[in-house]
């Protein structure tokens, strides 16, 4: 069976990596998703990684430290380098594989900078590119910046991985017994409806530029890989 995906953008999370305390890094998340990341990787799949940084610091977080938003952006920025050199740590421990961080925010002694032929090439190649630092510029999170890359990186969808959602549902799953997960979903309908899954920021970009989402729950063991493989798991989000 052809591989669904040839090239794909994951984004993850800070959370997705600091398991039930929600802050920090947990070592069972972290090796679940290098797990899981390599499953991909194995398929030959070429992956790019966006990580999120909201386990150590978020820029929203700024008036309540009495920190100007900027500043607490960069904080967020380098919170999201921190994560990526975790995952980097945790995926060559495993594995052989080729593992690239590049930075939006130039750091040369420790990760390349973010340069998009480059990181096209990398993937070509068969590295794993993982991109921190979302796009180097406070006032936005990760989520724009993960689907940005995925758009010019020519990723085939952008894969979602969350903590203990494994899609979008009709009503709060963890209150109503009898929620409905959607195996389709729409950008309009989850902008209209304020969908939590992702800043609308980046929804809206994805349905501007047409790219296709799959949401999942990371926590469920190779989701991912299956993802990749065009089974039905989560809910893919299109225009
Ligand atoms: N951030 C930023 N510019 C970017 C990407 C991230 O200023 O291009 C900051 C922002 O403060 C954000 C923080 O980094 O809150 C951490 O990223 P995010 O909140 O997306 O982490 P996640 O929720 O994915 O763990």
């Amino acid at each position: 069976m052809p591989n669904r995906f040839t090239r794909v953008v994951l984004k993850v999370s800070g959370e997705a990596l600091s398991g039930d305390a929600g802050t920090g890094v947990d070592p069972d998340a972290l090796d679940q998703m290098a797990q899981q990341i390599l499953q991909v990787h194995d398929l030959g799949v070429q992956i790019g990684v966006v990580v999120g940084g909201g386990n150590y610091f978020r820029g929203r977080m700024a008036d309540s430290w009495g920190i100007g938003r900027a500043e607490a952006d960069n904080i967020g920025m380098l919170g999201t380098v921190m994560n990526a050199l975790m995952l980097r740590g945790s995926l060559t421990g495993k594995s052989d594989a080729d593992v690239r961080v590049m930075t939006a925010i130039p750091m040369q002694s420790i990760a390349e900078p973010f340069i998009r032929l480059r990181a096209v090439r990398h993937l070509k190649h068969g590295a794993i590119v993982i991109m921190a630092a979302g796009i180097g510029q406070p006032y936005v999170t990760t989520d724009y910046p993960s689907v940005q890359r995925a758009l010019e990186l020519e990723a085939d969808a952008l894969l979602v991985a969350k903590r203990g959602v494994d899609g979008v549902y009709d009503k709060d799953p963890n209150v109503h017994t009898d929620a409905r997960r959607y195996r389709r979903f729409g950008y309009r309908e989850a902008i209209d409806k304020g969908l939590e899954i992702m800043d609308t920021s980046a929804f809206v970009l994805a349905e501007e530029q047409k790219l296709v989402m799959h949401v999942f729950d990371v926590a469920g063991d190779g989701l991912m890989r299956r993802a990749c493989l065009g089974e039905d798991v989560g809910t893919t989000i299109t225009a």
